[in-house]
């Protein structure tokens, strides 16, 4: 283990285990927050949830492989150690847990959980590996870790419908606790891919949240969604947009809506702005 700071650097399973073990001792209640690094004000969000009521928080930091697929960006997704680990203990958080690939996925690694329910459409559509990846890290991180409660970002809505799935699936002794999306000023999903965009596509970029704002509302309004989703496809597509879905989902299932009145409702949309590919959500 090193330390910058004070604030613990730990590399592998068995030392997160005897960490974990000494603040256990000492009584203390403990959370995680996994990303992927390139922390931003999202993160700190949650790390600083993640320490309410006197937790001892673990941010892993793990750029997960087995998450992109061969043609996406793996190798150039931002990557800023000495950044995170500057970023974290500010938040409120304890230790960071990062390890190498090989700590992860050592040789001869053959396992992965395959969700289906929430995991279905949507983003598998697109990215048809993306939940066995996200599914399987997580579930090592959680049994790495085992801590009472986890926080994610509603920002990645879907993959928290995932993560809570398999947690009860599996019976994993962890909390999974949502956390509402943080945004720029302009209404843009704070997102460590935000930093791809160009000057010009950065100014487009939060058109992507009004969309969602302006449908949200026309259904709320009674407009039908159908309706509202091809006026939204459409303001997207003026702007530049390349729309993977926009869709009007059920908030707890993702099952496609079939009584907008009964069902607590979601708006779900994918979109590149070039090279970038961003996500949102918002409740209806
Ligand atoms: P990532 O590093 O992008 O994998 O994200 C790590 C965690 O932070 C996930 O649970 C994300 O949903 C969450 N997260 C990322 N961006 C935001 C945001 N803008 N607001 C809230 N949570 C976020």
């Amino acid at each position: 283990m090193s330390t910058a700071s004070s604030l613990p650097i730990v590399r592998t399973i068995g030392d997160l285990r005897q960490l974990v073990a000494g603040w256990r001792k000492e009584g203390h209640v403990v959370a995680m927050v996994p990303t992927m690094g390139a922390l931003h004000a999202g993160h700190a969000t949650l790390i600083t949830a993640a320490a309410e009521g006197g937790a001892r928080v673990v941010t892993s930091v793990f750029v997960n492989p087995t998450q992109f697929a061969a043609n996406e960006d793996f190798g150039t997704y931002p990557r800023d150690e000495a950044g995170d680990v500057a970023r974290i203990a500010p938040a409120g958080g304890h230790a960071v847990f990062a390890p190498g690939v090989a700590e992860m996925y050592p040789e001869g690694f053959a396992t992965a959980i395959s969700v289906g329910g929430p995991a279905e459409g949507l983003e598998s559509d697109y990215r048809p590996h993306f939940f066995r990846g996200v599914a399987t890290v997580v579930a090592k991180l959680l049994l790495s870790c085992l801590p009472d409660r986890a926080l994610f970002g509603e920002k990645d809505y879907q993959q928290l419908l995932v993560i809570r799935r398999m947690v009860t699936d599996l019976g994993i002794p962890t909390e999974i606790i949502g956390h509402p999306t943080i945004r720029e000023a302009d209404g843009l999903a704070m997102s460590s891919r935000n930093a791809y965009l160009s000057p010009a596509e950065r100014a487009v970029a939060p058109k992507l949240h009004q969309v969602l704002a302006e449908a949200a509302e026309a259904i709320r309004g009674q407009v039908p969604p159908a309706e509202a989703l091809i006026a939204g496809n459409r303001t997207l597509d003026a702007a530049g947009f390349k729309v993977d879905y926009l869709e009007l989902r059920n908030a707890r299932t993702l099952a496609p809506v079939a009584d907008t009145g009964a069902e607590p409702l979601r708006l779900l949309v994918a979109a590149r702005l070039g090279k970038t590919r961003l996500i949102d959500n918002l409740a209806v």
